[in-house]
């Protein structure tokens, strides 16, 4: 069984959160520690620990993460923003239940620290 993370929590509703978006197939909701003017997370109802763990059969939900996450950044109003999905403690991941960060309202600079 997946090991239970404070996403698959929220997800139960055991803890709360500021949502923006749910469907059959995924829940957005905003980042608690924004790091910048609008965070948002955009995770699949299924539990897969992070990218590295999708498999083919993920194709159709991966896609439609990346897509949900563009109509979020388009009702928030942003016409910049940039999308993130950390793999691995290294790349910054603290949260093993993949999710797509949403991240803009403010510039941001490249390459990523
Ligand atoms: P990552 O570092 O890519 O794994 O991203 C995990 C993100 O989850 C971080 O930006 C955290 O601020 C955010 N986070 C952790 N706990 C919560 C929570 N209870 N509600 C909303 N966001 C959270």
């Amino acid at each position: 069984m997946a090991e239970e993370t404070v996403f698959s929590k929220i997800l139960k509703g055991d803890i709360p959160c500021e949502e923006v978006y749910r469907d059959n197939e995924c829940l957005a909701f905003r980042d608690v520690q924004p790091q910048a003017p609008v965070h948002i997370l955009v995770i699949p109802q299924k539990s897969i620990p992070s990218l590295r763990e999708a498999e083919t059969k993920d194709k159709k939900l991966l896609g439609h993460l990346l897509l949900v996450a563009s109509t979020i950044a388009n009702k928030e109003g942003l016409d910049s923003w940039r999308t993130v999905i950390n793999t691995g403690a290294s790349a910054g991941q603290t949260v093993f239940h993949l999710h797509v960060h949403i991240i803009g309202g403010r510039s941001l600079s490249w390459p990523p620290g």
